[in-house]
């Protein structure tokens, strides 16, 4: 059906951030994710329906066409392989920064530098970039910890408030790109469904707009 619209999208931070502007393009989900544990929500509209997905699963459920769109933050895009998407629009949400972080009182080690990160792909290139040879270290959580415990000398993560790195006596080194989470569509439904999809776009856009982003 080429009027259907399949959203993906991660509980949290987006799935809250995201209600207010989807619901300016009319679209209302009849469950709450956070109480519900269907994977598939219904909205008021009956062509229309959310997936509620891990954020780093969204490039590829949209990539392979398993949902028309989706919202998924610059840092997971940035990690993702593949070039199966568009990116049409910044939501302007959730904000933040990636950037290098470490003791404040940081020695340079007499080998390789060690970065603990979960964005291994990116702090790759970043390093490369500067034609820095280091060796990347892939966590899934509690960056933080690894300068602490001798496992790493850096750590690559997001900052918001900054309050995370301070209470483990870290502190902000290299700003590596500013974060925010855009729309991210499938290129087929792009075509196939290019009607429905402009229009959606075009109402989110506003919302952002209205919201004081860009
Ligand atoms: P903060 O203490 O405010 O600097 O927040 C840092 C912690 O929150 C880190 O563990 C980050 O991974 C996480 N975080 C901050 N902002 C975001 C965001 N926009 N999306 C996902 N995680 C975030």
């Amino acid at each position: 059906m080429t009027d259907t619209l399949t959203i993906a999208l991660s509980k949290g931070r987006i799935f809250k951030d995201t209600l207010p502007l989807l619901a300016h393009a009319g679209i209302h989900p009849v469950d709450d994710p956070e109480t519900s544990r269907k994977l598939i929500l219904d909205t008021n509209l009956p062509e229309v329906k959310l997936v509620i997905i891990r954020a780093a699963d969204v490039p590829t459920y949209v990539e392979y066409g398993a949902a028309d769109l989706g919202v998924a933050g610059k840092d997971v895009l940035m990690e993702h392989d593949g070039d199966g998407l568009y990116e049409p629009l910044d939501l302007d949400i959730a904000r933040c920064r990636m950037m290098v972080a470490g003791p404040r009182e940081g020695r340079a080690p007499r080998r390789r530098l060690r970065i603990a990160t979960k964005y291994v792909n990116t702090t790759r290139r970043y390093y490369a970039a500067r034609g820095e040879q280091v060796e990347v270290i892939k966590l899934y959580g509690s960056m933080e910890l690894a300068p602490l415990v001798g496992l790493a000398d850096l750590i690559v993560d997001l900052v918001d408030t900054g309050n995370t790195l301070k209470a483990n006596g870290l502190v902000p080194l290299e700003h590596i790109a500013d974060i925010s989470s855009r729309l991210v569509v499938n290129k087929a439904s792009m075509k196939m469904k290019h009607a429905r999809v402009k229009a959606f776009i075009q109402r989110l856009a506003e919302a952002v707009a209205a919201a004081g982003g860009k």
